[in-house]
């Protein structure tokens, strides 16, 4: 076989030709980046693409991002055809969904109403409907179906090489037979790849290596925690009467999904507990290859399974596959540019729905590439959301156990995975469990949710949509941190020091907030992009002229270590991460400065310590930073301490509160409290694509800082647009009863105008209360947009009455965080 040859140079380089790399390449091409190479170690779909059972389903996603891709990818293999004359076996035969228990059917009408929302054509059916369209499936246990008709199934081969026709019709080249060995860099930026044909010099790479892609990263340090794992269907004989026009029918609950092949029945798999596949590394040779089946571990799903269409257990068996997919630890993929090297992409770990997302993840890298920033949300996919300790080899073992299971379970909305646990703990972890701390996985972290009482052991109950029975104490920490005192650990928090002689002034260049003023301050700020939307969502303390704090959430805290990383280039600046360094302790609540005050000396008195002070204080044998901040709308103050000295100030903290009767509360009430009074969550109720103006924090915009800040032009451009349009309002459920999560749809005046993008239980308020963009379609959305409609939340298919506000529900004039 002859060596390929391969360029001198590419502007863009993707690795890997599977349908995640093909669709990157065929995606650059169009936007007009016709310079692309698509580089492959063996042949087209090679890798896990030629084994994949081809399901295309729009329904079940509450991520707009994914939803949004799914139906993309849909419309794009719809037509591929006629653009490239490659047929993709898109067969839209239909897709049901059936829901085998009530948690189901609520978790299905859930996602069916933002589903809708969204464009999908999703119809509830009852178990008759669902027999004529699958007539042998058994149905009398069923409670409902949920029918999208213009999903399907599409063959993954022909997809793969209908994109890869498209791109190299548009000019890109595609070259089977070279295999990358690793991507030069310099300065700390791509600068070419080394192949098995000699090297490329470009100015892109996209790591779209699949399975591979983890180890491929590693040469370059590059952070890519995905594990290969088991994964299986088999396919019958013959079965008389099978029609390939029936639908794909999908039953999580039986662990399995049907559909017809060759004349029998294809059942397809996601076992509850799941098997790793080679976690020391991925055989760089293994090509169009299968994993023997493990019949033994999969027999009992299998019958499970297959009794949701009991003919299957009769017919014979074909082929019993197994083939290895990527998954990773939250069952979300990894896209975009890496957190350690300049223009390194990855698109990979795809967890089963690399082929029905295929088309959208390829339009949103291309876009990303070509636009520098992408055009919608991809705060839960952004690879840089996850830690380095989540590739080592026990996590992934550990994890990944879990993973795949997850995509059949019910997803309840307080579910925390429950493998790979105890990575990370709190320097007063200890002292938690003892107030019967029940804990949850917070990025590697065991972050404590709610606290059962001191002694007692933390029983969640069974997992539900409803009231749990953990609700009472969660209750209780809420109404303790209105009206008397709490102790909260977030020791998760990502936490910076930042020094240098132009330490201010970069971090005032990435801040839209003055951060740079009076030493001994504490600011909330967002970092934006030049296009004016938002990048972090964080507070900077100025210490002194040259000595910062900053702190930004788990999981923003890789992506705010890059920005700092890139923009401290340009002068004297310095970020050491301190995370593990300092305790963080939140003393909070109308008594919290009574309790400070019985353990330091320090005047904490309004006037001496006024809010968004900080100061150094004795605690102790401690100094610890002290930060009158709050985060729940409280009087309150964040205590950053030296992990050494934490159990220390926290046992000084725990006897001076118990007179004043302190309370632990966990993070089920830092939810509550701060979604009472509006306060934003990064990654959860704003987003990479919101404007800091619709976000609503125009107020923590400066714009009369001399030097300016990465995207003023932006924002100016956007205010001089006039009134916005798209706006973040709070929600509120005026029945007491109903409880909101996410993606709940919200209808004004019988029209629907955005989702929920973050909600919880205001026990304050009486009600549950969330956050949801608006769109006015073409009307202000102002105080009279508010009045003049009448405001309604889908919850699981029923509308409630609802209210919304531009100001916080909770103490709209901020009395009580600066009493
Ligand atoms: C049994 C099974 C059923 C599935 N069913 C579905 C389904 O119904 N619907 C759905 O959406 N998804 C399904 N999937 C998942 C889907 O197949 C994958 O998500 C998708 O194929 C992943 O595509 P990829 O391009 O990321 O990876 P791959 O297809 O593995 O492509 C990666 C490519 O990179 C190449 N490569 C690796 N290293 C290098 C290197 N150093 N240099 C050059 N090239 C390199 C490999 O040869 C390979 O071709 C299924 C998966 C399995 C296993």
């Amino acid at each position: 076989m002859s060596i390929p040859v391969v360029p001198s140079h590419a502007r863009v380089v993707v690795i890997g030709g599977g349908v995640i790399g093909t669709s990157v390449a065929y995606h650059l091409a169009h936007m007009g980046v016709r310079d692309v190479v698509l580089l492959e170690r063996d042949k087209l779909t090679s890798g896990t693409t030629w084994h994949s059972a081809g399901l295309m389903v729009t329904f079940g996603s509450t991520s707009e991002t994914s939803t949004e891709m799914r139906k993309y990818t849909r419309d794009l293999y719809a037509r591929l055809e006629a653009e490239t004359g490659q047929a993709t076996g898109f067969k839209p035969v239909g897709f049901i969904e059936v829901a085998s228990d009530l948690d189901r059917l609520e978790e299905y009408r859930r996602v069916s109403a933002f589903n809708r929302l969204c464009g999908v054509d999703v119809e509830e059916i009852g178990p008759n409907e669902i027999r004529n369209l699958f007539p042998i499936a058994k149905v009398d246990d069923l409670h409902a179906g949920f029918y999208v008709k213009g999903d399907g199934r599409v063959d993954p081969v022909d997809v793969t090489m209908a994109l890869a026709k498209g791109a190299k019709m548009q000019g890109a080249t595609l070259l089977e037979g070279v295999t990358v060995l690793g991507v030069v860099t310099k300065n700390g930026a791509v600068v070419g790849v080394e192949t098995t044909s000699g090297t490329i010099g470009c100015e892109v790479v996209v790591n779209c290596a699949g399975m591979w892609a983890r180890q491929l990263g590693a040469k370059n340090g590059i952070n890519i925690p995905l594990q290969a794992a088991e994964h299986y269907y088999l396919i019958t004989e013959r079965i008389d009467g099978i029609d390939k026009n029936w639908p794909v029918l999908e039953d999580p609950g039986s662990y399995g999904y049907f559909r017809e092949e060759g004349g029998g029945l294809m059942v397809g798999m996601f076992e509850p507990v799941c098997a790793p596949w080679n976690i020391g590394s991925i055989p760089q040779e293994f090509s169009f290859g299968e994993i023997p089946p493990d019949w033994e571990r999969m027999t009992p799903y299998l019958e499970k399974a297959m009794s949701r269409v009991p003919v299957t257990l009769e017919a014979g068996i074909k082929k019993f596959f197994c083939g290895p997919e990527s998954f990773t630890p939250d069952l979300k993929p990894l896209v975009g540019e890496s957190a350690e090297v300049k223009n390194y992409f990855v698109a990979a770990g795809l967890n089963s729905i690399g082929i029905l997302t295929g088309g959208g993840i390829g339009r949103v890298i291309a876009h990303w590439i070509v636009n520098g920033e992408p055009d919608v949300d991809v705060t839960a996919m952004h690879a840089d959301r996850l830690h380095p300790f989540q590739s080592n080899p026990e996590y992934r073992r550990t994890r990944t156990v879990e993973s795949l299971g997850m995509v059949y379970q019910c997803h309840y909305p307080t579910k925390s995975m429950s493998t790979a646990r105890d990575a990370k703990r709190s320097a007063i972890h200890e002292r938690l469990a003892a107030e019967g701390a029940y804990f949850k996985d917070v990025s590697g972290w065991e972050g404590a949710d709610w606290y059962a009482g001191r002694g007692k052991t933390p029983d969640p109950g069974p997992l539900s949509f409803g009231r749990m029975q953990w609700f009472p104490h969660w209750e209780a920490e809420h109404r303790a941190t209105r009206e008397g005192v709490i102790l909260m650990d977030m020791s998760f928090m990502a936490k910076f020091r930042v020094e240098g002689r132009d330490a201010g002034r970069l971090l005032n260049q990435l801040s839209a907030n003055e951060v740079d003023g009076e030493a001994g301050r504490i600011t909330y700020t967002q970092w934006l992009n030049e296009k004016g939307t938002l990048e972090a969502d964080l507070t900077v303390t100025k210490l002194d002229d040259e000595n910062f704090f900053v702190v930004a959430s788990d999981t923003a805290h890789r992506h705010v270590a890059t920005r700092m990383k890139r923009v401290f280039e340009r002068g004297h600046a310095f970020a050491s991460d301190v995370t593990s360094g300092y305790a963080q302790i939140n003393i909070q609540g109308p008594r919290s400065r009574e309790l400070m005050q019985a353990v330091t000396d320090a005047d904490l008195s309004n006037a001496a310590f006024p809010f968004r002070t900080a100061r150094e204080v004795a605690i102790g044998f401690a100094r610890v930073l002290c930060v009158r901040i709050t985060y729940l709308g409280e009087l309150g103050y964040e205590l950053y301490v030296p992990t050494e000295q934490a159990v220390h100030v926290y046992d000084r903290l725990a006897a001076a509160g118990a007179p004043l009767g302190l309370r632990h509360a966990g993070l089920k009430a830092l939810a509550s409290l701060r979604m009472e009074k509006g306060y934003r969550d990064y990654g959860h109720d704003i987003d990479n694509t919101d404007s800091v103006l619709e976000a609503g924090l125009g107020f923590a915009v400066d714009l009369k800082k001399p030097d300016g800040f990465i995207g003023k032009e932006a924002v100016l451009a956007k205010k001089a647009e006039g009134p916005l349009k798209r706006r973040i309002l709070q929600v509120f459920v005026k029945d007491p009863e109903p409880l909101l999560y996410h993606a709940e749809p919200v209808w004004r005046s019988g029209k629907p105008v955005g989702y929920v993008r973050a909600a919880s239980y205001g026990f304050t308020l009486g009600g549950a209360v969330g956050l949801a963009m608006i769109d006015g379609g073409g009307e202000v959305v102002d105080q009279r947009f508010i009045e003049s409609g009448d405001w309604e939340i889908d919850i699981a298919g029923k509308r409630y009455p609802a209210a919304a506000s531009l100001k916080p529900l909770y103490d709209p004039t901020n009395e009580k965080i600066k009493a």
